[in-house]
This record gives C-alpha cells, sequence and structure tokens, in this order.
C-alpha cells in the first residue's frame, strides 16, 4: 500500500521501517527534517510538507506528540488526501480523539493506539488497539499487520481505542513507577536491591518488565524506549479522565506527583524508568 507516516519520533521511525519491511511504499514527514534521515536511509521517501507526505496515500498513520499537534498537522495535511483512511496512533486519550474526530468530520479517521514501545515499533510486535468504522479497519488492516502482531477493535465509537489505551498506560506507569519505588525503598532501607529481585523472581507478581526496568536502574543509564515527559504526560491525561467519570484517582495522584517530580528535576528525555530518581532514598 501507499503508507504516509506523519512524525518519525522513536515510535514513528521504528513503525516506519516495519512498514518498509512488509513490503509497502512509505513516505514521511517530521518536523524536524534531520530526524527523518535514518527511516530515509532505510529506503522511506521524506517529504517537505505533512501534505507533500500523504498525497496520494491510502492509508496515513499520524504518531505525533499530543493533541495540539495532531490538530495542527492534520489541518495542513488532511486536504491533501481526502480519501485515505487516518490511523491516529499518537497517544492523546479519548477526549483528544474526540476533538480531532470534531474537528475533522470529512476524514476516515480511525482510532489507532498502539501498546509497547520502541523494541515493538522496530520488530513490527506493537498491540494495535482499534476503533472506527468496520470498512476503514479492514481497509488499513495491511497497514496495520505491517506494524503489529495483533488487532484489539474496541468498536465503532472513535475514543474508545483510546480509552483503551489510557486503562492500559495507568498499568504500565504504575508498574514501572512501582519498579523505581521498590528499589529505591530497598536501597533506603539497607538492602542490595538484587535481593528484591531474588526474592519475587518466578512468583506471581514477577514480571519480565521489572527485570528490564530494574536493569536500567541497575546501570543508571536511561536511553528511552518512552521518555518519562511522555509518561508524565500520559499519566495527567489518566488522571483527567479518570475525574471525569469520578474512578477515584489516589494512586494517579501519586503517579502524577512521582513522574513530575523526575520530570521537573531534568529526567525528561531519559527513559520513563528514570521515575526511580523520584524516590531518592536519604
Ligand atoms: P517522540 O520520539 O518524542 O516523537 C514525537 C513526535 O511528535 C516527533 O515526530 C515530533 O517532531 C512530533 N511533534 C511534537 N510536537 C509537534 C508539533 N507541535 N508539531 C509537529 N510535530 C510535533 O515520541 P514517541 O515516543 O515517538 O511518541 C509519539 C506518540 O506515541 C506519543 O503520543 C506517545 O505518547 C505515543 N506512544 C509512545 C510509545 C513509546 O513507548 N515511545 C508507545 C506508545 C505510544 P520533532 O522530531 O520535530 O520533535
Amino acid at each position: 500500500m501507499h503508507v504516509a507516516v506523519l512524525g518519525t519520533g522513536i515510535m514513528g521511525a521504528g513503525m516506519t521501517r516495519s512498514l518498509l519491511r512488509a513490503g509497502h511504499d512509505v513516505r514521511v514527514w517530521n518536523r524536524t527534517a534531520a530526524r527523518a534521515q535514518p527511516v530515509a536511509d532505510d529506503g522511506a521517501t521524506v517529504a517537505g510538507t505533512p501534505a507533500g507526505a500523504v498525497e496520494g496515500a491510502e492509508v496515513v498513520l499520524v504518531m505525533l506528540w499530543d493533541t495540539p499537534a495532531v490538530l495542527d498537522v492534520l489541518g495542513s495535511a488532511a486536504g491533501a488526501a481526502p480519501d485515505a483512511v487516518w490511523l491516529q496512533g499518537s497517544t492523546i486519550g479519548a477526549d483528544g480523539m474526540r476533538e480531532v474526530a470534531a474537528a475533522r468530520p470529512d476524514l476516515r479517521l480511525v482510532d489507532a493506539p498502539v501498546l509497547g514501545t520502541k523494541g515493538p515499533a522496530e520488530q513490527g510486535t506493537l498491540v494495535a488497539l482499534l476503533s472506527g468504522a468496520p470498512a476503514d479497519v479492514a481497509a488499513a488492516q495491511p497497514a496495520i499487520d505491517g506494524y503489529s502482531a495483533r488487532s484489539v477493535y474496541a468498536g465503532e465509537r472513535l475514543g474508545a481505542a483510546s480509552a483503551l489505551k489510557l486503562a492500559c498506560n495507568a498499568w504500565v506507569a504504575t508498574m514501572n513507577a512501582a519498579v523505581g519505588q521498590s528499589i529505591a525503598l530497598a536501597e533506603g532501607l539497607g538492602l542490595d536491591p538484587a535481593l528484591f529481585l531474588e526474592a519475587t523472581r518466578g512468583g506471581a507478581s514477577d514480571t519480565p518488565y521489572l527485570h528490564m526496568k530494574a536493569e536500567l536502574i541497575a546501570k543508571g543509564e536511561f536511553p528511552p524506549s518512552f521518555t518519562l515527559a511522555g509518561a508524565f504526560k500520559d499519566v495527567e491525561l489518566i488522571r483527567a479522565a479518570a475525574r471525569a467519570v469520578s474512578v477515584a484517582d489516589d494512586v494517579l495522584a501519586g503517579l502524577v506527583a512521582a513522574y513530575g517530580r523526575a520530570d521537573a528535576a531534568g529526567h525528561g528525555e531519559q527513559d520513563m524508568a528514570a521515575v526511580y530518581r523520584a524516590f531518592p532514598p536519604g
């Protein structure tokens, strides 16, 4: 298929490479042109404008930071591909997705956030969360299958897939902060944090995620799969969504405080595991 990707950040770049490997013809645009160069080296065509990227595309994948960025870029690109299916993959929450849908009723929009991070984006093994008109989803499925191992369809309502993404990210953000908290706690209580990993190993509460994030903390190096600034953005979105439907937000309030503190301390561009820095022992 002719696929356009708007946004070649961590996720957009990985998904572009997976689309290319799956045999699609991919044209990309990124606000900072230099950041699109690596995918050009892998076979994508780089356009100078969003409209130039989407012209002639059957499917457009939007992988930008937040709702204002999505609205801004759609505003300048939508007219150039009125018949394409637009996969909105950025994490913008159900409210953000509804705002985008209200602003662009002319487009065949599919709510299409993804689960998984840099590695699965590069390997084409993300989980695609989808909602929208079944015919639009079906038309875009070959492209979706290029970057994902499986799809979860949440219904026709735009915003349903983004709501599901918030529930999933609440889980991930909580686990990630809990890793940092328990390691800091072990250290603060005078223990080698390796004992915490040894004690939980193989039990029901053990998870590969714990070991992945604990390894980054042990090394003190946090190359980003998902930035801490992104996790902070998401926990704020999730807390607002919880409040809007009167779900108690005690845990989310703690997450907003912890990610916000680490972000304010200058760890925003590091991996979200750097939330550990919000729990400095002593
Ligand atoms: P990223 O590497 O920071 O990329 C963000 C992208 O958005 C870049 O292409 C950036 O362009 C662009 N952008 C930001 N503000 C813009 C604006 N005002 N106008 C135009 N373009 C703008 O982030 P990412 O990790 O790829 O995340 C992208 C989206 O996917 C986010 O919504 C994130 O929450 C979500 N997500 C991330 C992960 C993950 O693990 N990384 C997983 C699932 C979902 P520049 O290069 O010019 O800054």
